[in-house]
């Protein structure tokens, strides 16, 4: 039940035309097989190293929010499209060092790797001044693989906990990278063990904590199958990067 990691290299809105449909197909599949509704399952596009010209075409094709792990390239997109594509939404995926925490809340609407208090609270002072606000997902360690950011999962309900008087900051669910191995039960794993961390938290947690972020091209199906309510898909859509993110 893997996906194939990439499409062939999209270069006209006919190509990401069909290559989206192709994934929404294979979400719905795989909603259909693990008895969910499509509906519950959200394709959050990833564009890191996609150029304007060719988001260009995947705009004109239905792409509605772009998912970038790099600030500055995030912030170059928006400034690019914002008076011709006002209703696009910015989520941050990636790690994301204090002193850039200004510019996500100049222009982000989703940050998915929150992994500290500190980064919570300049975040929110940041988004005080800027006046928005801004969801966000803890970033959890599934893997165990000291390469991969997050927390570690029995820590999520205290950073969470700690998040209550942030009100700039709307806790909307949990992300995670699965294990980085093609052995299937070792990324079912890495999948389930965010869910249980969702349903444990979800008792004390505020209304709307709900989301599980996880599921690449690679991976999207197993991560529906246990629950993901976000696969963040890229090369399933663009094709192949041809230069590492
Ligand atoms: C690049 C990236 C993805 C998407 O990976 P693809 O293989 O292109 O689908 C998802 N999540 C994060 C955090 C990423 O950096």
């Amino acid at each position: 039940m893997t996906s194939q990691p990439a499409a062939a290299h999209a270069a006209t809105t006919e190509d990401f035309t069909r290559n989206l449909a192709a994934v929404n197909q294979k979400i719905a599949a795989a909603a259909e097989v693990a008895g969910r509704d499509r509906h519950s399952v959200r394709l959050l596009p990833v564009t890191k190293t996609i150029d304007t010209d060719r988001l260009a075409l995947a705009i004109a094709a239905g792409v509605e929010t772009l998912g970038e792990n790099k600030v500055q390239e995030a912030q170059d997109k928006y400034e690019h499209f914002i008076e011709q594509f006002p209703h696009l939404r910015y989520a941050i995926i990636g790690p994301l060092q204090t002193n850039k925490a200004k510019f996500v809340a100049k222009f982000a609407d989703e940050f998915h790797a929150l992994d500290s208090l500190k980064l919570a609270e300049t975040l929110q002072r940041r988004l005080e001044l800027e006046d928005r606000t801004l969801e966000v997902f803890i970033q959890v360690n599934t893997s165990g693989e000291e390469s991969k950011s997050g927390i570690e999962a029995a820590d999520a309900a205290n950073l969470l906990g700690s998040l209550a008087p942030l009100d700039r900051l709307t806790p909307v669910g949990l992300m995670t990278m699965a294990a980085n191995t093609t052995d299937q039960a070792a990324v079912r794993a890495s999948f389930s063990l965010l869910r249980e961390t969702r349903d444990r938290l979800q008792q004390d947690a505020p209304a709307g904590f709900q989301h599980l972020s996880m599921g690449m091209s690679g991976d999207y199906e197993l991560a529906i199958a246990e629950g993901a309510t976000v696969v963040r898909v890229g090369q399933g859509i663009f094709g192949a990067r041809s230069y590492p993110a």
